[in-house]
């Protein structure tokens, strides 16, 4: 690095080295005074490299989560995220152990009041189908739970999270973009687009689907593009929800209707890209009348809210998800369609593993980064990952299939459903994940 200063340079070059109130190294080069215009954070940020036990790439929830679970586990952590407001209506219907871990997190408590309870899951075939399945509808008092879980906006679960991490005296935010990513041996560096420099033994690359995370580690992905698209908005409607979702399932995709508190619901529409597309450029009007038809009119009458968004379907795999100091979390560990709400929930817990694995190494004095650590938390995360991607491509698959065999096949899965008590309270239970990630480390003391 001085050799880039020249000579002058050099002479020039202070080495600053100083411990932070969290605990972080941070060492500062400095050379003579600040370019014009540049002010003094602006200054610190060009020449500063610090380092950290983790570092999380991208802000999204499952990057939030992974920073807010690492810093309260008292892992050093910078989160390198743009502050920026969320830009989408989607929600999450989060399931079982997302609410235990949210909790955890210490998010839950103030975002509860804004989440609206799902108590009863009904599923309808809604094709045209010679063969056509019965409905089957799933109830939370069956298991004997109160609510499977709840639907929140997604940007009212982020501004909650945010909240959050504002409070952690040992999670450093860096508002900015990761420009890029370099795996050494005993350590990652990383560049910001705005210069700042950041290390870290260990990488949790949650920076989406696009994952540069995944790439610096090397790791492989694997990418199926559906023929099908997601078109979702929220709506309001004359007829209460009683806190019942309905996916009615196309020849297309399901329709589901999710509810959000109130007298109002998300709507995530699977559609072939086209139609989606032509749905989502209707006026308010021709929207309503279309989606009051496609809800069988349950809802009664439906009122479109602000904002529509077409998201292509696709699975993603990458073929491992940790190597080279980094763990992969969230859609740059996963990309499954919005078929039983999965995505975010293997998100979450996948935040929660490589927290717990990182606070266990460095509780036992060893490098949360090293390989032995990375393949515990993929030990952790593989089989749930695994699992339900298998079982949401095979729902996706049937739900799609022309052949005749399998519709019929199909169909009496879910006559067995409706009619046998043990079977569809089995399946009741295999949906909601455990709230504790098999192997966590269960310990979480902090370091001395
Ligand atoms: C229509 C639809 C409905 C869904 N419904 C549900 C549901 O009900 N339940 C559920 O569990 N899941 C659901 N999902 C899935 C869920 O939305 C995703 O799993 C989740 O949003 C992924 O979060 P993430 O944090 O992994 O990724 P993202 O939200 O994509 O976040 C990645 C972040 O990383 C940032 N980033 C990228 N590159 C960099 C970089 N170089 N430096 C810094 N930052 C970077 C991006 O700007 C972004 O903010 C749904 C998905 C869709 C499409």
């Amino acid at each position: 690095m001085l050799a880039a200063f020249g000579h002058a340079g050099f002479a020039r070059a202070r080495l600053h080295h100083r411990r932070l109130k969290n605990g972080a190294r941070r060492f500062n080069w400095c050379v003579g005074e600040p370019e014009a215009g540049m002010d003094d954070r602006a200054h610190q940020a060009h020449y500063t490299a610090a380092q950290y036990d983790a570092v999380v790439v991208g802000g999204g929830p499952a990057g939030l989560a992974a920073a807010l679970a690492l810093a309260q586990a008292n892992v050093r952590t910078a989160l390198v995220a743009r502050r920026v407001p969320y830009g989408d209506n989607r929600t999450t219907a989060l399931l079982g152990s997302s609410i235990d871990n949210l909790r955890r997190l210490g998010v839950w408590a103030s975002c509860e009041h804004l989440a609206a309870p799902l108590r009863v899951m009904r599923l309808v075939d809604s094709t045209d189908r010679l063969i056509r399945a019965p409905e089957v509808r799933f109830d939370c008092g069956e298991i004997g739970l109160t609510a499977f879980g709840y639907n929140i906006e997604n940007r009212l679960l982020l501004a909650a999270m945010e909240t959050c991490a504002a409070q952690l005296p040992n999670l450093v935010r860096i508002d900015d973009e990761a420009a890029s990513v370099q795996i050494r041996p005993e350590r990652a560096a990383l560049q910001t687009k705005a210069g700042t420099s950041v290390e870290a033994n260990l990488v949790v690359g949650a920076d989406g689907r696009h994952s540069m995370c995944r790439d610096a580690a090397g790791i492989d992905v694997q990418r199926r593009t559906l023929d099908q698209a997601a078109l979702t908005f929220n709506v309001s409607h004359a007829r209460p929800h009683h806190d019942i979702s309905t996916e009615f399932h196309t020849a297309n995709g399901p329709c589901v209707f999710v509810p959000l508190p109130g007298d109002r619901s998300s709507v995530v529409w699977v559609n072939a890209p086209p139609e989606a597309a032509r749905l989502a450029a209707l006026d308010d009007d021709k929207l309503s009348a279309r989606i009051e038809r496609q809800a069988h009119f349950h809802l009664g009458e439906m009122h479109i809210e602000g904002g529509r968004n077409v998201f292509p379907l696709a699975f993603e795999q990458p073929a491992r998800l940790a190597a080279n100091r980094v763990a992969l979390i969230g859609e740059a560990a996963h990309v499954v369609p919005p078929i039983g709400a999965q995505g975010l929930n293997l998100g979450l817990r996948d935040a929660i593993a490589i927290a717990d694995v990182a606070a266990h190494e460095l509780a036992s004095r060893c490098d949360p980064g090293s390989t032995q650590a990375l393949g515990r938390y993929e030990q952790m995360r593989r089989a749930d990952v695994l699992a339900r991607s298998t079982v949401i491509d095979l729902a996706n698959r049937t739900l799609l299939a022309d052949f005749v065999p399998l519709q019929a096949i199909r169909a009496i899965g879910m006559k067995l459903l409706d009619k046998v008590g043990p079977l569809r309270r089995f399946v009741m239970r295999e949906a909601l994940a455990k709230s504790q990630p098999d192997g966590a480390g269960s310990d979480r003391t902090s370091r001395s």
